[in-house]
């Protein structure tokens, strides 16, 4: 029997373990990964210690489970029916899976499926437990195996730590391009230092997008996000002045075209609701984040104004293939970040990098040699 080594965690609180398993093989469909980057979440942490009763709704993989959520390797075996993928590939596994069958994924809106579910983090719904059952292996192992349906190609262009950062480059982009920005528009961007965040600026920057507008708290960091690109970049630390005054001061009095709410969780429903403030009549709120306040919305001053509030979950995998093209192109630019890289064997001191980062550009990643 092959074996491989994985980081499993046993148990809800404890810390995970390093164990030698069964070596995943393709079905017809599927190739096999040999995973070579994996990044670690900044909510792996609560996910492991707290989710039972945070989330309840929301089901584990069953234990002893492989977590791992962003995923990028080498194919090393293709299933029967795989076309165009070939060993020696260098793919991104898209985590998000559907069912496959139902009337969303038909359509092709595999994050509307009620058995939504990311290989190696939780499911949305009671139907992600045959997606766990199919699916059990996941980034923090030398291997896993994935539907072919969930590979981004890499060009050479991007590195394996980059594409570990794909999932929230790609919840980013997803809501961006949801907001409709595009070259010309401006965009108010809160918790805009944060590791969604940072991953939202370079996109807005790459889809032409020609005023930013960043909030979050760390002026440090914010200076830092600015040198990227000054002359499209303002900065604002949270609590010197009121969002909307300063995003109409240098938008003629109008607001912005669209704001992307990338707020970490434990922030107050006030900086959204200030955001959401920051509008131009007709733009429109996109939240990727993780604000955890309900939030008191004047439905009536929102009709008036022709503003639109959307929630947007993960990306699809055109727009994880669209980011590869845009690395390719050069237009995408993931040179930001500082990749701080563990060995499998050293996935407990990773999630402590994590609580140690410094902001949005660090991206803490298992790696296999
Ligand atoms: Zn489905």
């Amino acid at each position: 029997m092959a074996t491989m080594l994985a980081a499993r965690l046993h148990e809800v609180g404890t810390a995970f373990s390093i164990d030698r398993v069964e070596k995943p093989t393709p079905r017809p469909t599927d190739v096999v990964v040999r995973v070579k980057a994996c990044g670690i979440i900044p909510n792996m942490k609560n996910v492991m210690s707290h989710w039972k009763e945070w989330y309840p709704y929301l089901p584990l993989p069953p234990f002893p489970a492989i977590f791992g959520l962003d995923a990028a390797g080498e194919v090393t075996e293709v299933g029967a029916r795989v076309r165009d993928i070939v060993v020696g590939d260098r793919v991104y596994v898209n985590p998000g899976i559907g069912c496959g069958a139902c009337s969303a994924c038909r359509t092709g809106e595999f994050t509307n499926c009620d058995a939504y579910t990311f290989l190696g983090y939780f499911g949305f719904g009671e139907g992600s437990s045959t997606v766990f059952d199919e699916y059990p292996y996941a980034g923090f192992a030398q291997y896993m195996t994935a539907p072919v349906s969930s590979l981004v190609k890499l060009p050479p262009a991007v590195s394996y730590e980059e594409a570990a950062r794909f999932g929230y480059l790609g919840t980013a982009y997803s809501g961006l391009l949801k907001s409709g920005a595009r070259a010309g528009k401006s965009v108010l961007i809160s918790g805009a230092t944060g590791t969604l965040g940072v991953g939202a600026v370079v996109l807005a920057l790459a889809m032409g997008c020609t005023q930013l507008f960043c909030i979050a708290r760390n002026r440090s960091l914010l200076e830092r996000l600015q040198s990227i690109d000054p002359r499209r970049i303002r900065i604002l630390s949270v609590g010197d002045r009121p969002i909307a005054d300063w995003v109409k001061e240098h938008t003629g009095g109008l607001g912005v075209d669209i704001f992307l709410d990338a707020i970490g969780p434990g922030a107050p429903a006030a900086v959204t609701l200030d955001g959401l403030a920051s509008l131009r009549r007709g733009g429109r709120m996109v939240d990727i984040g993780q604000i955890s306040e309900p939030l008191p919305i004047d439905m009536n001053r929102l009709m008036c104004s022709q503003n639109s509030v959307i929630g947007s979950l993960w990306f699809s995998l055109a727009e994880g293939q669209d980011m590869a093209a845009m690395c390719a192109a050069g237009t995408l630019d993931l040179s930001v970040f500082e990749h701080e890289r563990f060995p499998l064997e050293k996935i407990n001191d990773a999630l402590s990098a994590v609580d140690q980062r410094r902001g949005g550009f660090t991206n803490v990643v298992v790696v296999h040699e």
